[in-house]
Parts: structure tokens; C-alpha cells; sequence
């Protein structure tokens, strides 16, 4: 029988590749864009334009709720800190709420940023992490702690069949030109042959997720009978420095590096532990980072003229 998921967030850049294995999306536009998902209007979908920290109806039966809605660049939190913190708290509630409601399952698209500037490195998800709560990024990872608590708590209080997904830097088409994250700051800026903005010395360290792999460990965890936290990252470790000379490399651009001021509490490392992913989900990445990039770069060229 033909099952019906809503997903939150849709219109962005993971909620459209989701939305893809037909699911019905709310989003109110805030980062995301109708150009995502308007292919998908012919096939099953419906888009429903709505803030999710307000009341969610949606008629008839409902089997899964993605609640994936929150600004996720930091640019975008740093600009927009209290709509971040009113989607990860009220936002979780209220998708928490419809899940109870309908007797959906429900899946929370958390973060790494949970673990903060990690103290443990790789990250497992037994690490309770170290965040700094009142620093400029405590918007967003106080937020996604927050909703994983409210989403523990409906699990453990009301009975809902709830997951948590905890998500590693994923890139791939449909970012934003102007997102700020770096793999689509650095394609930007090669493909236009300007200078890459390396943030601090660049030897920071993050492990980058190609969004198709992603999705694969989404809807694995969506149908698995798992209801702890699961990382979903592709381990592979990799200095920020070494991810733009990369690109630089991959595009051709003429680009030189250039050094700018570290953003305040910017995580030094980080690496996701799989074990979990690995033998309860079958989950391994698959798509090798050159290829992940060839992909991206070939969209972001369809987007700088
Ligand atoms: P995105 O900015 O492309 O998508 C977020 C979407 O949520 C946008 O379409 C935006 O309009 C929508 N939205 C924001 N507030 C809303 C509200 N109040 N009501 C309805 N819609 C709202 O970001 P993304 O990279 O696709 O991230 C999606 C989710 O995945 C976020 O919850 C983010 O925290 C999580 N995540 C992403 C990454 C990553 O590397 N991309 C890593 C960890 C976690
Ligand atoms: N970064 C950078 N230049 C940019 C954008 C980001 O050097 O133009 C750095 C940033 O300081 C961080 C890393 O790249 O150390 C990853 O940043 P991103 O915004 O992609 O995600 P984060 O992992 O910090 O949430």
C-alpha cells in the first residue's frame, strides 16, 4: 500500500533530493527555493508553504514525518539566530506533534554540530559533546540538542516511533551559490576564478558526505527499527585547506588561497564514528569525494555564467 510522508524543510537543498522518493513538503521559503522541487509537482507531491513553528494540519493519513526544516549554513543561522532556534525547538514540537497525532513515525534531522568543538575525535554517538551555549553557533547546536531531547522524550513519554539522524558536512547540486558552506563557497569562488576564502591556518579538519549517500542512510534509518542517535558521515577526514586546493585543482580555476579571520567556536575537527550505521543500518558512504565533486561542480557551472 502506497504510504504518505511529509517532510519539513523540503524546498532545501537535502529536503529536495528527499522529496525526490515522493513525499508531500512544507517549508516556508526562508532558505530554501521552489526551483528544488518544482519538477516534482507532476508526480506525487504536494508543496505546502508554511512556517513549522506554527501549528502543522495536514488531512488524511500520514506514515512518516522528516522533520528536516532549519537554516543549516552558518551564515544563514548567524543572520537568522532566533527563526533557528523557533524551528529546532518549536518547530520539532510541533512536527513531534503531528507524528502523534497521525501514529507516524518520525525522523529529526540533527547534526554534528551536537558534539561542538569535539573533545573526542572521531565523534561516536555515546559523546555528549562540547558546545558553547551562548556563542554565536549555540543558535543552532543548542537548538538541534534541544530537539533531539523533545524528540527522545515523545518516543519515551508518548510512544512515538521516533529516529534521530545525526548529519556530517554533505554537499552536492542544489546548495545555494551564495550558501557560505565551503565546498559550495570554494566551487563559487573557482569557478568565477576569484580567490578561496580559507577561514583560519585551513587546517581544521571535516569529513564531507556526497548528498546521495546521505539519502541512502536517511530512508535506511527511516525503515530500520533503530531509534537511538546514528551518525551518517562519510569518515574520510580531510584539512579545509586540502578541500580547496582541491577544487582548485578539479575546476582549473586560476585561484590562489586566501586567509581569513576563524569564525568564533569553529570546530577544530571532525570525524564521524559509523560503527553504528555500519551494523545496524548496513550503511557505508560509497561515493569517493572527486566524484561527489565533479557532480557538484557540474551543477554550480550551470549556475555562475
Ligand atoms: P537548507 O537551508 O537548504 O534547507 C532548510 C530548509 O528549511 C529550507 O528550505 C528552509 O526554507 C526551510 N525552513 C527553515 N525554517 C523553516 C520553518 N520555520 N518552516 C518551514 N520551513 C523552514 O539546508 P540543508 O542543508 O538542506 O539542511 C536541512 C536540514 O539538515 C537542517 O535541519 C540541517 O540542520 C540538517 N543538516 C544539514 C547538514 C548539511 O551538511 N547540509 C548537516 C547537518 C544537519
Ligand atoms: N570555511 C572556510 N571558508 C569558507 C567557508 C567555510 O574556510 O568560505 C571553513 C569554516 O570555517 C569551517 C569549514 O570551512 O572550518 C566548514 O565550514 P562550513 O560552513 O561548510 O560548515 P561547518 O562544518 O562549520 O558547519
Amino acid at each position: 500500500m502506497k504510504q504518505r510522508i511529509v517532510i519539513t524543510g523540503a524546498a532545501g537543498f537535502i529536503g529536495s533530493h528527499l522529496s525526490e522518493a515522493l513525499l508531500d513538503g512544507v517549508d516556508n521559503l526562508l532558505t530554501g527555493d521552489t526551483a528544488n522541487i518544482s519538477h516534482l509537482v507532476n508526480r506525487d507531491f504536494t508543496f505546502i508553504k508554511h512556517d513549522v513553528t506554527n501549528y502543522i494540519y495536514i488531512d488524511g493519513p500520514v506514515d512518516y514525518v522528516l522533520h528536516w526544516a532549519s537554516p543549516a549554513s552558518p551564515i544563514d543561522y548567524l543572520e537568522l539566530p532566533i527563526p533557528t532556534l523557533k524551528v529546532g525547538a518549536l518547530g520539532t514540537h510541533k512536527a513531534l506533534g503531528l507524528a502523534k497525532a497521525k501514529g507516524a513515525r518520525f525522523v529529526l534531522a540533527s547534526t554534528s554540530e551536537v558534539y561542538g568543538d569535539p573533545l573526542e575525535h572521531p565523534q561516536k554517538e555515546s559523546y555528549w559533546g562540547n558546545v558553547n551555549p551562548i556563542g554565536p553557533r549555540g543558535v543552532y547546536d543548542e537548538a538541534k540538542r534541544f530537539a533531539e531531547a523533545m524528540t527522545v522524550a515523545y518516543h519515551r513519554f508518548h510512544g512515538v516511533d521516533a529516529k534521530i539522524v545525526r548529519i556530517f558536512n554533505t554537499y552536492g547540486p542544489r546548495m545555494r551559490v551564495n550558501d557560505g558552506r565551503a565546498v559550495p563557497a570554494f566551487i563559487s569562488q573557482a569557478l568565477k576564478n576569484e580567490d578561496l576564502t580559507v577561514f583560519g591556518d585551513g587546517t581544521q579538519t571535516r569529513s564531507f558526505t556526497y548528498i546521495s549517500d546521505l539519502v541512502d542512510g536517511i530512508i535506511r534509518l527511516m525503515l530500520s527499527n533503530v531509534n537511538d542517535p546514528v551518525n551518517v558521515g562519510n569518515p574520510r577526514e580531510m584539512t579545509i585547506e586540502e578541500i580547496a586546493r582541491t577544487i582548485i585543482r578539479m575546476t582549473g580555476a586560476k585561484s590562489k588561497i586566501v586567509y581569513k579571520a576563524l569564525p568564533t567556536d569553529d570546530p577544530k575537527v571532525r570525524q564521524p564514528d559509523i560503527t553504528r550505521a555500519r551494523t545496524l543500518l548496513k550503511w557505508e558512504p560509497k561515493v569517493p569525494l572527486e566524484d561527489g565533486l565533479v557532480k557538484t561542480i557540474e551543477y554550480f557551472q550551470t549556475k555562475i555564467k
